[in-house]
């Protein structure tokens, strides 16, 4: 790691940590000494006057332990949605508790949030979070973060908690998301990267989903960092069964992989507005047509219903919507002026030049400068 860089880690201030399933538990169970582990390390980044967030999975797999204990407990050899949010719902309880005895063991004092998607597409709730999480920290309690399993179906989920960790960064204007794994780090052909400098279509390509029982896998990690690099925060991907990877990363030490943030957007950070249509998960995908991708891209404009050519899904006006051109590249997201309803109405010859109206105002639209294609 560069000198610069290792400064500027250092000089991190508001830090969310994310602990996934497989390092929570393994084929013999919950892992105590894994909570142990992180109260240490959250206690060394205390120490230096960093505030700290915690994103933490495991409810499932805590539910799990917790029922094995039962004698007339039979598990379902494919357990339906209701009986995984269950099996959170029981999980959550025994995780939290633990997380609240073993913390503070060493001191720290924590408290519990559970969000769904929906808690974050709705921006005065998104804004109430972001309060809530400051009035925490500003009581020197570390928030401990879950995604709420239990409310949680499809439409409603971020998908997975590396996704979660990435939005509640950006709410928290991080400076450093730390995702910690069971495995080394980003692995291109079974050997490790240290350092991406740019998180692009290729590297997304090395990789893969899940491998054990948590959700995400590689590919949202790397996801998750290649938004951190245009909302200006660093991304470390470290191996979480070491003794103290985060302290290690913060000695210099070379472990894992990082993916420091743009040098544009650490210079010029992205407004909060900005941040949440960046991170929100989106209502529907509208798909443009050359003309309009031209405005969009090079002239600043905002986009006009005549360059619609397409509206997927249900939306309302506010709601925040992908843009994609006819290639199937994302190159923005932006809000909706309009419902889709009115949209479906106004596209598909039914509007011209002259009767365009505003769909996404350029105030409220956020470009991506390394447009990729939708997978
Ligand atoms: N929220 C889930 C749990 O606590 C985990 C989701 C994930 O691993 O990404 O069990």
């Amino acid at each position: 790691m560069r000198q610069n860089q290792l400064k500027a880690l250092n000089d991190c201030r508001r830090i969310v940590v994310k602990v996934g399933t497989g390092l929570l538990a393994d084929e013999n169970g919950f892992r105590p000494e894994m909570i142990q582990k992180l109260a240490r390390e959250i206690h060394f980044l205390k120490k230096a006057n960093r505030q700290v967030i915690l994103v933490s999975s495991g409810a499932v797999g805590a539910g799990r332990e917790v029922l094995k204990r039962r004698s007339d407990y039979e598990p379902l050899a494919e357990p339906g949605l209701s009986r995984k949010q269950a099996l959170a719902a029981i999980g959550q309880v025994h995780l939290i508790s633990e997380y609240s005895r073993l913390f503070s063991d060493v001191g720290i004092h924590s408290a519990q949030l559970l969000f769904s998607a929906r808690d974050f597409r709705d921006r005065r709730a998104y804004l109430n979070i972001g309060h809530t999480l400051n009035e925490l920290l500003d009581l020197d309690v570390v928030p401990i973060i879950n995604e709420n399993d239990t409310v949680s179906t499809e439409e409603l989920k971020f998908g997975d908690n590396d996704m979660l960790s990435a939005a509640c960064a950006g709410l928290f204007h991080a400076d450093c998301l730390i995702i910690l794994t069971t495995v080394d780090g980003f692995l291109r052909d079974g050997k490790r990267i240290p350092f991406i400098e740019l998180v692009d279509d290729e590297v997304l390509s090395f990789a893969g989903g899940p491998t054990g029982p948590g959700s995400g896998g590689m590919r949202t990690k790397m996801e998750a960092a290649r938004l951190g690099q245009r909302v200006g925060h660093f991304t470390a991907i470290l191996p979480g069964k070491q003794e103290s990877p985060i302290r290690a990363l913060l000695e210099g030490k070379d472990l894992g992989t990082l993916v420091p943030p743009f040098p544009e957007s650490s210079a010029r950070k992205l407004a909060a507005r900005k941040k949440w249509i960046l991170y929100v998960p989106g209502e529907g995908r509208l798909i443009v047509d050359d003309g309009a991708r031209k405005a969009l891209l090079e002239k600043g404009a905002s986009l006009l219903s005549a360059g619609v050519q397409q509206c997927e899904g249900t939306f309302r006006q506010g709601d925040v919507v992908e843009i994609l051109d006819n290639r199937d590249t994302v190159i923005a997201r932006g809000l909706s002026s309009v419902p889709s309803e009115s949209l479906q109405g106004l596209i598909g010859g039914h509007s011209n030049a002259n009767s365009s109206v505003e769909v996404v105002h350029r105030d409220n639209l956020i470009l991506d400068p390394h447009p990729r294609i939708r997978k």
